[in-house]
This record gives C-alpha cells, structure tokens and sequence, in this order.
C-alpha cells in the first residue's frame, strides 16, 4: 500500500513486553519481602536481588502474585471485548478470584463479591479505597491505548479501577502511572516521565516525593507512588531500579510491579536483566507475551491510532 507503515512498531512492541514482563519480575522479586521492613530486609538477604520466592505467602522461585494475575485477568477481558467493558472486566476478574489465588486484596473481594450479589460491574465512591490495587493490575490499559489521547486512557483506566476501587486519589495515581507507561513505550524519556509525575503532584500535594526517602511503602496508593517515582528517578537502569523499590519492603511485590512496568517501557528490552527472565514462571512469560501481542493488534485499531 503506498504510503503504508504499521501502526504499531517494533519499538513500541518490545517496550510494551519489556513493561509486561517487567511488571511479572517486579512482582516475583519484591513478593520475597513483602511486609519486610528494610532493616528486616538487610539481616535475612543483606540486599535482596534475587527472585527466590519465599516471602509469608511461601512462593516457589519465579511465581507470581495478585498484581499479574489481575493483570492478565484484565488483559484477557479487554481482548474478549475488543475494548473496555466494565461487565467483561469484572466477570474476569470473578471467574479469576473463582480459581482461588493465592493472594487477594480486601478491596478487590468486596468489589468482587458486590459485581456477584447486584451484577453492577463499579462500586460507589469510597474515601477508604485508596489503596493501589487497580494501579496495580492496569497495565494492559496502557498498552491497549498506547497510541491513543490521554482522555480516552483516562476514561479507561476509570472503567476498569471502578470495578473495585472509586477514589480520587487511586483514579489520579493510576491515571499518572499508565500515562508513564504509554510515553515510555513510544520511546519518551526520562525526563517526560518527570513531568507526569509532577503534574500529579500539582493536581494532588500529597503525592509529593521530594523530601523523604518512603521505605516500609503501605499499600495506599499515595506511598506506593511515592517509592515507586523516587525508584524510577533515582537510578538510571532497570536492575537497580526494581532492586532499589522492594528493598524498601513494605508492599514489595505491587510497587515492584508498579516500577517494574514503568521501568521495564523505560529501558526496554535490552534492559530487563535474563537472570531475572528465565527465573519467571515460564507460563507467565508466554501468557505476558501473547496478551502483548493481542492487545497490540488491537491498539491498531482503536480510534485515533497511529
Ligand atoms: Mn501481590
Ligand atoms: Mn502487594
């Protein structure tokens, strides 16, 4: 065709995997310490590194937890509806809390456990559900509208956090994360990266991360960002990134997924250390890998693509 060139490239493709699977690593790594305090983290590992599972929920080497299922759960609801559907996204995540996982936020069950009762696919408006359990899992968003307007991330990056989580500050944090991502998988710098964060810290104070280290980071989607973003602007590669964020223990595993997908868009492929991908679940790395796929072959034809 004259004129023709893929919508999506292959650079655009392989930072979108990068992210995918930097999100799976980030999760594997930090479960170890999860709950940890650095100090904790220090006399059992001196500096944890290495994806050896472990950690209070017992893990093999390589697995997984909550932040990749949920991914991949919303990943495969998006694919089956060819966009974002909020019924298709909570039966998902329903049929993936039905396979018993190991691991389970308060919030995401209550949402869940409401979708099941009145069939309504979003919950009210909560002051106490600022947690990060939809920043986690949101990813395949980013991918899905990577060469999409932020107005159109933003509406489906709602329709998919509401499903369990309705709160200013969860929409806002999400909203910055997947903007992250998307800038970084179409080859933006650092630098661009800085300015999302810190138009989120304009809008929302609290979010500011400039004046003290967060360790031990909670699962409210405030510290989590703010360990995330000093990781991110901290160090200059992906390995001391991730290693940076879940020695701060705390809740390792989501802001190790969280840095992981944000890094992993950041440095790309060439970045995401091979130690740490072959010791990931090889399931996982091939369900990361065909869901990239798919949802990139859908990116192409959403509105506004290319
Ligand atoms: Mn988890
Ligand atoms: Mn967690």
């Amino acid at each position: 065709m004259p004129g023709h060139k893929p919508i999506i490239d292959n650079n655009i493709s392989q930072r979108a995997l990068s992210a995918y699977l930097g999100l799976a690593i980030g999760d594997a790594l930090g479960a170890t310490t999860e709950f940890l305090t650095p100090n904790e983290i220090k006399v059992q590992y001196g500096v944890h590194e290495t994806i050896s599972g472990g950690g209070w929920l017992h893990l093999k080497p390589g697995q997984v937890t909550d932040d990749t299922e949920m991914s991949l759960a919303l990943g495969d609801a998006l694919i089956k509806s060819g966009g974002v559907s909020a019924k298709a996204v909570a039966e998902s995540f329903s049929d993936w809390m039905r396979s018993k996982p190991i691991d389970i936020g308060n919030t995401v069950r209550r949402g869940i456990v409401q979708f099941r009762n009145t069939g309504r696919p979003w919950v009210d408006e909560n002051e106490y559900d600022a947690g990060n359990g939809a920043c986690m899992r949101s990813l395949p968003i980013a991918i899905l509208y990577v060469n999409g307007s932020v107005d159109t991330l933003i509406v489906a990056s709602r329709t998919q956090a509401h499903t369990t989580h309705n709160n200013p500050l969860s929409d806002a944090g999400t909203e910055a994360a997947l903007e992250m991502c998307a800038a970084a998988m179409k080859g933006e710098d650092k630098s661009r990266l800085r300015e999302i964060a810190d138009r989120l810290v304009d809008n929302h104070k609290v979010f500011r991360f400039d004046n003290r280290r967060i360790e031990n980071p909670s699962g409210y989607i405030v510290e989590t960002l703010q360990a995330v973003f000093q990781a991110i602007f901290d160090n200059d590669d992906f390995e001391s990134t991730l290693i940076d964020v879940v020695n701060r223990g705390g809740d390792a595993d989501t802001t190790g997924a969280i840095a992981g997908m944000v890094a992993g868009a950041l440095y790309g492929q060439s970045g995401v250390p091979k130690k740490w991908l072959k010791r990931l679940d090889p399931f996982i790395v091939n369900r990361c890998k065909s869901q990239t796929d798919e949802l990139l072959k859908l990116a192409a034809e959403q509105p506004g693509a290319g």
